[in-house]
């Protein structure tokens, strides 16, 4: 069976992380034995689950953790996380796109740093379609007179998830 999958909110109640909805009921039942592993279910979808034993099981829907995280993780600089944070826009020509022609530009080219390292980062990476990439080419935004949409910064754990959302968790994201 596949279903949509729930949110968990930390304590504080901002988003933490997107589970399975499996996942889900398993914290679901360990919290109610050990509290600190699992989580409290704040709302539940309207679906149920039949049990091996014949138990009806409501899905939840969004869960809170019984103990405080600490989410000092930072979020991977990956081509799949910079569509998310970019909303699959290529920033310098506004058009929607697909994994397969988007690509990664660096807004300050390559060869500009000594270190390479240095200009592969969140701040400095946006989606570009194939086509802005070439064009744009070697150059820096001024240089090839295609300013950028929107500045690219880093994404926190907190507003990274929030781009996700499901109506059902809507209520509890109002910090974003
Ligand atoms: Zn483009």
């Amino acid at each position: 069976m596949t279903h949509k999958p729930a949110l968990v909110l930390n304590t504080d109640g901002l988003p933490l992380k997107i589970i399975s909805w499996k996942r889900a009921i398993c914290l679901d039942i360990i919290g109610n034995e050990l509290p600190e592993e699992g989580i409290t279910v704040v709302k539940y979808y309207d679906d149920y689950v039949t049990s091996a034993g014949g138990l009806k099981i409501q899905i939840p829907a969004v869960g809170m953790t019984n103990r405080y995280i600490n989410i000092n993780k930072r979020i991977p600089l990956t081509k799949h996380n910079i569509m998310i944070r970019d909303k699959k826009i290529c920033q310098y020509c506004g058009d929607t796109l697909t994994d397969h022609i988007a690509s990664i530009d660096h807004v300050i080219p390559k060869k500009v740093y000594k270190n390479k390292h240095e200009c592969h980062r969140w701040d400095n990476v946006v989606i570009a379609c194939k086509s802005c990439n070439t064009k744009k080419g070697g150059r820096t935004p001024a240089q090839a007179g295609m300013p950028l949409l929107s500045k690219p910064y880093e994404p926190t754990a907190y507003n990274f998830w929030a781009f996700k959302k499901l109506p059902e968790w809507e209520e509890f994201l109002r910090y974003n």
